[in-house]
């Protein structure tokens, strides 16, 4: 009887070690993910101009990084206002990475 209880709390603290560690990777991967997300939407947002090809682009494009020197668009709160005010100034989307289309 006495070794069965030892047993059953053995189970039930190891449960509770299962329980909290996976409650704590949890959090940890959501924070992860909201912080990737995070920083993914405030790249996203921001246009890249090229003053010699009068296209804009969005940030992670090729083409982006090799802009000797980049018009930066930024200061919409969305991805969609900083195309406007591209397309205001005489920017046309790039034909590669389709700053204009969401993802
Ligand atoms: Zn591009």
């Amino acid at each position: 009887m006495e070794e069965q209880n030892k047993a059953r709390v053995k189970l039930i603290v190891a449960l509770v070690i299962i329980f909290l560690v996976g409650v704590v990777g949890y959090k940890l991967y959501i924070n992860s993910v909201e912080n990737d997300f995070n920083d993914i939407s405030t790249v996203e947002i921001e246009r890249v101009g090229d003053h010699y090809t009068g296209q804009f682009h969005r940030p992670d494009c090729p083409l982006a990084k090799k802009i000797l020197e980049p018009v930066i668009f930024e200061d919409g709160a969305t991805a969609k206002e900083n195309n406007k005010q591209a397309r205001e100034e005489g920017y046309v989307p790039c034909k590669r990475c389709h700053p204009e289309k969401l993802k």
